[in-house]
């Protein structure tokens, strides 16, 4: 699996990343290698999606990718890490949430995967914040 693979998965809602078939690290990521003991030898593995937000920052100075999207001083956005149910962390966009008002925003709040498909070509990995 390449990261060709992950996207079009991605575009399926589902996230799918590797599992080391030695010593059973997980990863969300695409990984040719393990993180933790360095073996070759992964496995496809399929994340339920489920998560809880570990930490987040609200941004206002956006990349010009997030000002076509309409982001901004006056709109900022929120991005995160996110622990999966699984164990693994990733990074991703957090939405349903106010990012003009961080301190609404709870830490350890259920979040659920929902890829964004405003480009096609490259999914945006998404996750949910669940009230
Ligand atoms: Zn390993």
């Amino acid at each position: 699996m390449d990261s060709a693979d992950f996207f079009e998965n991605l575009k399926e809602n589902k996230l799918i990343g590797v599992q080391c078939n030695v010593c059973g690290e997980l990863s969300a990521e695409i990984r040719y290698y393990c993180s933790a003991c360095q073996s070759g030898d992964l496995s496809e593995k399929q994340f339920t999606g489920k998560g809880k937000l570990s930490t987040f920052t609200c941004i206002s100075i956006v990349p010009t990718r997030m000002a076509e999207e309409g982001f901004g001083r006056d709109k900022p956005y929120c991005s995160g890490i996110v622990t999966l149910e699984e164990g693994p962390r990733i990074s991703a966009r957090i939405l349903n949430v106010d990012a003009s008002n961080p301190e609404d925003i709870e830490t350890g709040q259920d979040l659920e995967l929902d890829v964004q498909l405003r480009d096609s070509e490259r999914p945006i990995l998404a996750f949910k914040y669940l009230d």
